[in-house]
């Protein structure tokens, strides 16, 4: 079976180290970018994705560079505490959850692939262009030079997997009336700023509301050896409904320090300054937020979608990578364990679609973060006793509620049999 993998993302590549922990080694990855660049900001692995990549034997190099993430905590727009969780293995996973840097993620899963692909290259600055089905059974996808020299190149294969991200080539040839994605007026400032440690060292911090939202957690264990943080932050924002969506979502668009504080300017707390941090960032990115409808179906026979290009979601809950690598877990085992290319399609769509789509919705009715939105509704002006504006338990039903959605339940996660063939 020849696997033709469009995209060298973090799915692309969880998907062909998937393919090839199963023992299926015909798969070849094109990727658009002429080199594998160390793009992007902060991500979080949540411990049902470090599973995955445990299984795949990459455990160390993850350890390595990111953190350890110990605990969540949400805090009103005033800084006032609404809610505690421990996270990762302080939470009771047998697996942590990682905060990492996307580029040093990519890295890792880059570098593993190459070493396993033992001298059979990766194709970069090869952008999907076209492709389709050819009976019986094979198909063709035709690759363009990114640097857009000469005619497109085809490729014959079983399978071709779509993993080529927002703005995915496969989905918008399998689904021409889609159009862009879907913008919810947020839009959404992040950066990286070196700093001291603040609280546990190892915390993600949720504060204010989710038209007015900071999310910051640490992301480098390099700079935790030193006695440093790497701080990662995201402030989203949301402008008047008549306003036009900032740049399309390219992940690569920068912007001024001032425009991103601005909605911040109040956000001094005892535990960490956000507009000081901001203004200490190396570099802004904006994006908007966005995400798209979740789909009829991803199973067009030889032909299916993976990760962002299956179900780009709002980056709420630290889920969007995370459930590429479980995507790209499922698909490489049924494809291994299934009678035929067909039947492993539809078994993968009949897992991955329904589960991702609810994580789409969930994350659309503000997952998680409900409890910074009640607070804010019932006591705008801050509070002096929390249990008289939410009570214990309805924090509680909150957040178990969206770990049983998004798959990381611990009891459910611990207990499950392994994804891994061998
Ligand atoms: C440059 C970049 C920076 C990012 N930064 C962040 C971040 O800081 N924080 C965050 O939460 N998420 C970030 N993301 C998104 C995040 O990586 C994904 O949401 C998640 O990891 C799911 O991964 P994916 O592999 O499905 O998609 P992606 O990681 O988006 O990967 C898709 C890959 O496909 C390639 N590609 C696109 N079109 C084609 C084509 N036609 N032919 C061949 N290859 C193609 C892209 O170059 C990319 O490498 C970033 C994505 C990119 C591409």
């Amino acid at each position: 079976m020849k696997v033709i993998v469009a995209g060298g993302g973090i799915g692309g590549m969880t998907f062909a180290l998937s393919l090839l922990d199963a023992g299926c080694r015909d798969v070849e990855v094109f990727e658009s970018a002429p080199v594998i660049k160390e793009l992007g900001v902060g991500i979080n692995v949540l411990p049902h994705a470090a599973r995955e990549l445990t299984e795949l034997g990459l455990l160390n190099d993850l350890s390595a560079v990111g953190i350890p993430t110990e605990e969540l905590v949400y805090y009103s727009k005033h800084g006032q505490r609404i809610w505690r969780e421990p996270r990762g293995l302080a939470a009771g996973y047998r697996w942590p959850q990682f905060s990492v840097h996307r580029g040093e993620l990519l890295g890792l899963l880059h570098r593993a692939l190459v070493s396993r692909l033992e001298g059979r290259p990766i194709h970069t600055g090869r952008h999907l262009v076209a492709f389709g089905e050819r009976s019986p059974g094979r198909v063709w996808a035709e690759f363009a030079d990114s640097a857009g020299g000469g005619a497109p190149e085809r490729i014959e294969g079983d399978l071709l997997v779509g993993c080529d991200g927002i703005h995915s080539v496969v989905r918008q040839t399998l689904y021409p009336n889609e159009g862009p994605p879907k913008w919810n007026g947020i839009t959404m400032w992040r950066g990286t700023t070196v700093g001291k440690p603040y609280l546990s060292g190892r915390t993600m911090i949720m504060a204010g509301h989710f038209h007015r939202r900071i999310v910051v957690y640490p992301i480098s264990k390099r700079l935790e050896d030193r006695g440093q943080a790497l701080i990662n932050w995201v402030g989203e924002f949301k402008t008047a409904d008549d306003q036009a969506m900032p740049p399309r979502q390219d992940w690569q668009t920068t912007t001024t320090v001032d425009e991103a504080v601005e909605p911040f300017r109040s956000y001094t707390f005892d535990f960490l300054d956000v507009p000081t941090m901001i203004r200490r960032a190396e570099a802004i990115y904006k994006y908007p937020m966005v995400d798209r409808d979740p789909l009829p179906t991803w199973n067009f026979g030889r032909i299916t979608l993976l990760g962002d290009a299956a179900h780009p979601m709002y980056p709420v809950g630290s889920n969007g990578a995370s459930q590429a690598i479980i995507d790209a877990r499922v698909l490489a085992r049924e494809l291994v364990l299934r009678p035929t290319i067909e039947a492993a399609i539809t078994a993968y769509d009949a897992q991955r679609r329904p589960a991702t789509a609810e994580v789409v919705r969930a994350n659309r009715g503000v997952g998680p973060e409900q409890c910074m939105e009640i607070v804010e509704e019932r006591a705008p002006d801050g509070f002096s006793n929390l249990d008289a504006i939410i009570a214990p338990q309805e924090l509680t039903a909150i957040s178990e509620r969206y770990r049983r959605i998004a798959g990381f339940d611990p009891e459910t996660l611990n207990t499950r049999p392994s994804l891994s063939v061998r």
